[in-house]
């Protein structure tokens, strides 16, 4: 790549951190910078501040050809506007038109799932692709569907928010104010309630891990500790894992897509969660034993997967 080349970063903006990276055309991620997102009870300014701070970090002074944001939030069908994000303030904000003004460039703003699902669909495991659907486990579950390769952003740009659609009537109660959601049962949040409900109960690892209290469990702790044999560790990877596969049967009964991708920070745990999804999958799928189970394949990108599809959506932009 020669030093001419336009410089195109793509930005993450989740609940806990804002990612930033440059990356080539053809996906590969050249630098990166991380700033801490301040929450959701301030000013939107100052979110707007961290993903500068992270931009100009990756930047080093050069010019910016292009800037894409993948925001953890419902984005609007012009891709104008976040309309509500449950971790971030942003509520009907003009996001991209602001962030445009502030930086003097191109900016392009999407979805973070279905950010991922472009990374993964022109460079990852969902490449050449015609139909497919992708899930991000991280603290709750995010999606995108793929249709004739394209991602598909619904009506309003709301499409493939998955993760609350009720699986279990009258089931635990999400932050959505619902009940019952599939993330409920099958996420980052799911994994660390189920194993804290044992701690005290039954000996394991996680005891010593958490320090005693167990508020303290996190995700992290409960992957080293199924690593080193845990039961109980293993036995809430199990149960998240059949929880995935029978939300992913749902999807393929309702979209019969040729690939499956699960990323998202959950993921990281690889075949320990993917193979309990794999069998579920095959067991809840109507019509199982007559008909092609698409496979289940885990996000190559992992954590940098929306800002490798925020930026080639801003390299598109581009021309
Ligand atoms: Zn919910």
């Amino acid at each position: 790549m020669s030093s001419a080349a336009p410089l195109v970063v793509g930005v993450d903006v989740g609940g806990s951190k804002v990612l930033a990276a440059e990356v080539a055309a053809d996906g590969t991620v050249v630098t990166t910078a991380r700033r801490v997102t301040p929450g959701r009870l301030v000013e939107a300014a100052l979110v707007e501040d961290a993903l500068d701070l992270a931009v100009a970090d990756v930047a080093k002074g050069r010019a910016i050809a292009a800037v894409g944001v993948a925001a953890a939030g419902f984005v609007d069908a012009a891709g104008e506007r976040v309309m509500f994000a449950p971790h971030l303030p942003w509520r009907e904000e003009p996001v991209r038109a602001r962030l445009a003004d502030r930086w003097g460039t191109l900016v392009v703003l999407d979805n973070d799932a279905n950010c991922t699902a472009r990374a993964e669909l022109a460079y990852g495991s969902a490449r050449g692709a015609s139909d497919a659907v992708v899930v991000t486990m991280g603290t709750g579950i995010g999606g995108a569907v793929v249709v004739g390769g394209q991602v598909q952003r619904g009506r309003n740009g709301m499409a493939g928010e998955f993760g609350h659609a009720q699986v279990v009537p009258e089931g635990q109660p999400c932050e959505c104010g619902h009940r019952g959601c599939w993330e409920q049962y099958s996420s980052g949040n799911a994994l660390v309630r189920l194993a804290r409900a044992r701690i005290g109960h039954e000996p394991t690892l996680l005891d010593e891990l958490c320090g005693g209290d167990p508020a303290t469990l996190t995700g992290p702790m409960i992957t080293r500790a199924a690593e080193d044999g845990d039961l109980v560790a293993r036995q809430a990877f199990a149960s998240v894992g059949e929880w995935l596969g029978v939300g992913l049967a749902n999807l393929v009964a309702a979209l019969d897509p040729e690939v499956l991708v699960v990323g998202g920070g959950v993921s990281a745990a690889g075949d320990r969660l993917l193979e309990p999804a794999r069998a579920a999958l095959r067991r809840a799928l109507v019509g199982a034993p007559h008909r092609v189970v698409p496979p289940v394949r885990r996000a190559r990108f992992g954590p940098e997967a929306g800002a490798v599809g925020a930026a080639l959506l801003a390299r598109s932009a581009l021309g």
